[in-house]
């Protein structure tokens, strides 16, 4: 991690998490709202939802339809930063669920963000994230990647994490499960290599949305699991 870095003062950021129900949107909006980081945080997604934390009172929740994006351009207009945090499973959501909430909602958040003047568009993808392979799960995460990349945002970070860990997710991913338990000795050993604890992340992006990286001139930053754990001690030292 580059330690030449710029500050951009973030009381004067309006900012939106798109997908504020899932993991890493709770804990992003957890970080943001309870330590009164910016002068606007919209929570975007597509049901509202009773949060017991008092914190949640500090975010605006607006509901949107994904297929239709393009109707809700006042949502998006004066908003600095996107968080897009959507996604879904393939056993969720079937192989064209999976493409249209990964690849479509994505693609279209990106595009009436860009249209409507957002600055910074931070995507959570995912470690192997390739166009070409041949495996649906890699290539719809590496095509969304590159769509987001040709909005030509100011700054576009694009997060890969690995299995996202010390989250509170109601509904039971078997398979997720059964992984997080056997990757808990190198959650130790070697912290980076399989993991990637959703505070960690969420704390990483705030770094990269806070400090400008002078010495990189890249308006598209790809960030791999090593780097979040860099950014997030960044925010821990120098941020918070
Ligand atoms: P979650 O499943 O916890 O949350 C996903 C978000 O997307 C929720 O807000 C959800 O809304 C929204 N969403 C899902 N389907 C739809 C839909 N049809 N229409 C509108 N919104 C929808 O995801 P995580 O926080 O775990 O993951 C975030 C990103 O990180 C994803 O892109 C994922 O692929 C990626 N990732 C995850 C890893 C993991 O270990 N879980 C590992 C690496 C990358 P609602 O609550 O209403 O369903």
């Amino acid at each position: 991690m580059n330690p030449n870095f710029v500050k951009i003062e973030p009381k004067s950021l309006s900012v939106a998490i798109v997908g504020f129900t899932g993991e890493c949107g709770k804990a992003l909006a957890k970080e943001i709202l309870s330590n009164d980081l910016f002068s606007r945080t919209l929570l975007i997604g597509r049901r509202k939802v009773d949060f017991d934390q008092e914190f949640y009172k500090k975010g605006e929740q607006t509901i949107v339809d994904f297929d239709k994006l393009e109707e809700y351009e006042e949502v998006f207009k004066n908003v600095d930063v996107i968080y897009c945090c959507l996604g879904t499973t393939r056993a969720k959501a079937g192989v064209d669920g999976f493409r249209k909430v990964d690849f479509d909602y994505v693609n279209n958040t990106a595009t009436v963000a860009a249209k409507n003047g957002c600055k910074q568009f931070h995507l959570v993808s995912s470690s192997g994230a390739n166009k070409n392979s041949s495996l649906l799960y890699p290539q719809v995460k590496g095509l969304a990647e590159e769509a987001v990349n040709k909005h030509g945002f100011d700054k576009t970070f694009i997060y890969r994490p690995k299995l996202l860990i010390g989250t509170d997710r109601e509904e039971s991913r078997v398979g997720e499960s059964i992984f997080r338990a056997l990757t808990k000795p190198f959650q130790y050993i070697a912290p980076t290599l399989l993991t990637t604890p959703i505070d960690t992340l969420a704390k990483a992006m705030l770094t990269n949305t806070f400090l400008n990286n002078k010495l990189s001139d890249d308006k598209n930053q790809l960030i791999e699991n090593s780097m979040i754990f860099e950014a997030s001690e960044i925010y821990e030292k120098f941020i918070k």
